[in-house]
């Protein structure tokens, strides 16, 4: 068995250049720029409630700082360091490598700095923060949906809460389409460059990790608005494309763990979002709009979507992983 100490510097102690200093004191030293606001949050991911505990470890290296980069990525700042906080069952380092390696790869890709952290023996839990960088004033916050702005998603919603429904044995999907959408629950892409080319053009953002419902009532809670939203519009996988109406709905009005981004931007700037999503390589939809009467109203090209039979979305706001 390896030590603690001798785990760190083998897996964690990494040189850093954006940092004054990286791991090996007792504090790392993040530089401050004239100009930039610092951006940090903090997720915990806990064997048993965010992953099954056999999960491959280098998806689950990868998944623990995906889901960090994503909340940068929602306030449209750019990564800078993180820290992290593991505690292990035993310091076993067929599991620790390839941990460290799905991290440290996912971190490489964004230049995002592993500059400290903790280590210690315990029931397996990750617990990262990251920090970020976004000019003062610019942050894509949650608060700032005007009246009449287009609701906008990232990418295609639902793949993971589909997975999910495999797993769970809720529905059998076929051998090589569960082999397509796996990955969207195990491997999210965090929609960093997106999130930066949406800046002074979005209103606001979040990132789609508990289903576009629930999230969704975040933006138009903190903006005291509602919205409406034409679910046909809303972009789905080829395999979703597949299921009954209840489970394309299901899974991506309800479904979590998606990581995409949802976002407000008012309708003159459509060609402007357009335009960052194609610098962003990734496709943007627009899927309804901000209005003043609060909640959220569901129409497809039928009418409003209690006349289909399905009138209640509080049970698909409400199931969660
Ligand atoms: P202290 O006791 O002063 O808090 P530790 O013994 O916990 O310090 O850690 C020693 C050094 O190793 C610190 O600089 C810490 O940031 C770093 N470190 C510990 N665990 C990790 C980790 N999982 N990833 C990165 N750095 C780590
Ligand atoms: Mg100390």
């Amino acid at each position: 068995m390896i030590s603690e100490f001798d785990l760190i510097a083998k897996y964690f102690a990494r040189p850093v250049s954006k940092a004054d200093l990286g791991a090996g004191d007792d504090c790392a030293l993040l530089r401050q720029t004239t100009g930039l606001q610092t951006a940090i949050s903090t997720d915990m991911l806990v064997s048993g409630t965010h992953f099954f505990p056999d999960t491959d470890p280098e998806e689950l290296g990868h998944k623990s700082l995906a889901v960090n980069l994503s909340d940068l990525a929602a306030m449209g700042a750019a990564p800078v360091a993180f820290t992290l906080a593991v505690a292990i069952p035993t310091s076993n380092e067929a599991w620790i490598a390839p941990f460290a390696k799905g991290i440290l790869a996912l971190a490489d890709k964004h230049q995002c700095e592993l500059i400290g952290g903790d280590t210690t023996r315990g029931p397996l839990n990750i617990c990262i923060t990251v920090f970020g960088q976004i000019p003062t004033g610019q942050a894509i916050r949650r608060d700032a949906a005007k009246v009449g702005d287009d609701i906008w998603v990232s990418g295609t919603l639902g793949d993971a809460r589909l997975a999910l429904a495999h797993m769970r044995k809720e529905l059998i999907l076929p051998e090589n389409q569960f082999l397509q959408v796996l990955p969207r629950m195990q491997k999210p892409t965090p929609r960093v460059e997106l999130g930066i080319a949406l800046r002074n053009i979005a209103h606001a953002a979040l990132d789609l990790s508990d289903g576009l419902l629930g999230d969704l009532t975040h933006i138009l809670d903190a903006s005291h608005a509602g919205a409406s939203l034409n679910t046909d519009a809303i972009p789905i996988s080829n395999i979703l494309q597949q299921q009954d109406q209840v489970w394309r709905l299901q899974c991506t009005l309800g479904g979590g763990d998606d990581y995409e981004l949802c976002f407000t931007a008012p309708p003159e700037k459509r060609e402007q979002v357009l335009d960052a999503a194609r610098q962003a390589g990734v496709p943007v939809t627009c899927i309804g709009k901000i209005e003043q009467q609060p909640g959220i109203r569901l129409s497809n090209a039928a009418g409003p979507l209690e006349h289909t039979g399905i009138s209640s979305f509080d049970h698909f706001a409400s199931l969660k992983k």
